[in-house]
């Protein structure tokens, strides 16, 4: 309470700053709403296979639109609620709608759905036992699902709490369920984390994807050099922010197997989805 009060007073002089800390309490009194109220919808975007075009995975994007006003973006609300604790119900809440969607795809066309979680969410006592009970409820093989983490997740964090996270992980990847590192290479410290975390998928972010073109040498070495890392330790590889033909075509002669961006889809409601997995659009003749 004391440091509330010291933050309080600093702001009262700052107008600028005491505008956001408004806007701040707003939000989080917003989101305490948004479960509850149905404001929360999942968007998913398409994981492709560059090779033959099938659509393999559905990446789980989370909207939020408060009743009255626009959609918050998720750069704005996640950080919030991962402050806040609020991610911990909203974690579950998303987690559960994937499962549910998820399940039809599954079972048709045999793709799978990955979930972004937060340091907070794997903090929690329950969070495997939470993870497989949902998986049962809804009848989704534990194998359907990826959850994706952030190396900024492990930031701050003591050695014990590492270990804590580490030992998370591989209880759920021995009960089947894939770990992918989200946004890497953009930390400070990718690789130790690549060897000291469990995962079964990289996903290289969209800084490297931007500036990807047969022109630029370094950033082809770089992506060349992380593809063939990861093959080297049997974990597959997505890219991130794929938006032009060019940079797919790079990308697949590289070798990186699997692709998600604008190029192919935003993200798109799960209904959306239903269509593109029927029209197959992306798929190439054999
Ligand atoms: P992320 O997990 O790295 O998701 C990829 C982001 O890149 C998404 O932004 C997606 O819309 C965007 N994107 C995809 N393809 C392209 C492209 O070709 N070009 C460009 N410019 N952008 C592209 P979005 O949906 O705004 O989400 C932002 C971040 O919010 C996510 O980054 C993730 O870290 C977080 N987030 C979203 N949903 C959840 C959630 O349910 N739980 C948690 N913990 N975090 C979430
Ligand atoms: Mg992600
Ligand atoms: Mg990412
Ligand atoms: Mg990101």
């Amino acid at each position: 309470a004391a440091k509330n009060a010291g933050k309080d007073r600093v702001t009262v002089f700052d107008p600028a700053l005491r505008q956001a800390q408004l806007e701040r309490t707003r939000l989080t009194a917003g989101l305490r709403q948004a479960v509850e109220g149905g404001e929360l919808v999942l968007n998913y975007q398409p994981v492709v296979d560059l090779a033959g075009g099938e659509i393999r995975a559905v990446e789980a994007l989370l909207r939020w639109s408060p009743p009255g006003s626009r959609p918050v973006p998720p750069e704005v609300f996640i950080p919030i609620a991962e402050e806040t604790g609020l991610i911990v119900p909203i974690g579950r809440w998303v987690l559960e709608q994937a499962c549910a969607d998820a399940r039809r795809w599954h079972e048709q066309y045999g793709i799978s759905v990955t979930v972004n979680v937060s340091g907070r969410q794997l903090r929690e006592e329950d969070f495997t036992e939470m993870v497989l009970s949902t998986l049962t409820r809804y009848g989704l093989p534990r194998g359907a699902l990826v959850l994706e983490i952030t190396e900024s997740m492990l930031l701050a964090t003591t050695p014990a709490e590492t270990r804590r996270v580490v030992a998370v992980l591989e209880a759920l990847r021995e009960h089947g369920v894939r770990i992918a590192m989200d946004d890497f290479g953009t930390g400070y410290s990718s690789l130790s984390y690549l060897r000291t975390l469990p995962v079964d998928i990289l996903k290289i972010d969209r800084s490297f994807t931007t500036v990807l073109t047969e022109a630029d040498h370094r950033t082809r070495a770089f992506t060349k050099a992380i593809l063939e890392l990861a093959a080297s330790l049997n974990v597959a590889t997505v890219v991130e922010g794929v938006e032009l033909h060019e940079q797919a075509v790079l990308l697949q002669r590289m070798g990186c197997p699997l692709a998600q961006g604008y190029l192919f889809s935003p993200p798109v409601s799960g209904l959306q989805i239903d269509s593109l997995l029927s029209l197959n659009p992306w798929r190439r003749a054999a």
